[in-house]
């Protein structure tokens, strides 16, 4: 063993010596070879890459290295490797945790705390008859699929209804896009007696129309009557595009919501800004920020009740088979099926989780004249 121990040692004194004369010819100081031989060994031991060499140079002839000497020895190590470790390495690692958090949180929204009062508020879980009001056929599965599949494939009993304001009939498409609509609502297991696609003259598609919030109101209560509605989704006042004809149809339904008695809860669907509408499951940390608490208590005590102020705000995540419906059910509107939309149904946050927000009732005296 010292035998073996030494060998390498005295080979690189040697190396060391005539480094040492070559570095400094004609120096007085002349090392001798038990200097040289030292010097070699502490190379050896900091710099050489393999542990055998090391552990072996670390044994003094006849003595078995102590703990402290092996720890040090392991803090050696370490140490290069951490002090070498190139940037990219951590570029990396940040780049997958970036990329790897938001599916987490989706599929623990989606499969794990779906269902939790805290998180899908109890006004839509035990809701028995849902509607959703758009302006054009395709809105449902652009914007409101995560809410029509997560309220209606957790209870088979709920009946969803779609009610549509127009045809959708800006490009004279207008009929083929209201058949479109009975296939995609099939898609969504809404039944067809319930999906209606309105044609009225003044509530034709038009982006640059501000369509009569009355006439909205007035038809919007009398499907709520017969239907017998329990709870409504549709656009808050940004219309997630800011299409003047979806901003309309919130203004509406939020009136008849904030201000009738006898209306039904209604959530609206939040509206983001452009950046965050197009990141995949990217804004989703930051959309379930003020949910993360009621995410950490709901996978710690799952809950069918919620406090009053956890009702005001949804969050709701497709599972994969619920966004593979959506995809099915957007391909049943050919007509709007364009390249862009190709993309639209893989970017956009939509398609893959909504964020709602409760109409809160107003005083009478508040209420829109
Ligand atoms: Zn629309």
């Amino acid at each position: 063993m010292m035998r073996l121990a030494a060998k390498p040692a005295q080979m690189l004194g040697r190396v060391a010596c005539v480094n040492s004369s070559r570095q400094f010819p004609g120096s007085p100081w002349s090392p001798t070879d038990a200097q040289a031989q030292e010097r070699a060994t502490f190379l050896l031991r900091t710099r050489s890459s393999s542990p055998n060499i090391r552990r072996l140079l670390s044994l003094a002839p006849g003595k078995a290295p102590s703990d402290d000497a092996t720890r040090s020895q392991a803090g050696a190590d370490a140490r290069p490797s951490l002090r070498s470790a190139p940037p990219w390495r951590w570029i990396l690692r940040v780049t997958a945790v970036a990329l790897l958090f938001p599916v987490l949180l989706q599929w623990v929204i989606a499969y794990l705390v779906g269902s939790d009062a805290r998180i899908l508020p109890p006004q839509l879980l035990a809701a028995k008859n849902l509607l959703i009001v758009t302006a054009h056929p395709d809105d449902e599965c652009l914007f409101f699929s995560p809410s029509i599949l997560g309220v209606l494939d957790r209870n088979r009993d709920v009946k969803g209804g779609l009610l549509v304001m127009s045809t959708g009939n800006n490009y004279g498409l207008g009929e083929a896009r209201v058949q479109e609509l009975y296939g995609s609502c099939e898609a969504l297991g809404i039944h067809h007696d319930r999906c209606v696609a309105l044609n009225h003259p003044e509530l034709q598609d038009n982006p640059k129309v501000w369509w009569n919030t009355d006439l909205i109101e007035t038809v919007v209560r009398e499907h709520v009557s017969k239907w017998k509605i329990d709870a409504i989704v549709t656009f808050d006042e940004g219309g997630v595009s800011g299409h003047l004809n979806h901003r309309a149809v919130s203004a509406a339904v939020s009136n008849y919501a904030a201000t009738n008695p006898e209306a039904p809860v209604a959530f609206t669907l939040t509206t983001t800004s452009l950046p965050r509408k197009y990141t995949l499951l990217g804004d989703l940390p930051l959309t379930a920020l003020p949910f993360a608490w009621r995410i950490i208590s709901a996978l710690s005590f799952p809950a069918t009740t919620a406090d009053s102020k956890d009702e005001r705000r949804a969050l709701v995540a497709n599972t994969w088979n619920r966004y593979l419906k959506t995809r099915h059910a957007f391909a049943q509107h050919p007509s709007q099926y364009t390249w862009d939309r190709h993309l639209y149904m893989v970017v956009s946050r939509y398609v893959w989780f909504n964020d709602l927000k409760r109409v809160e009732r107003v005083a009478p005296s508040q209420a829109r004249p």
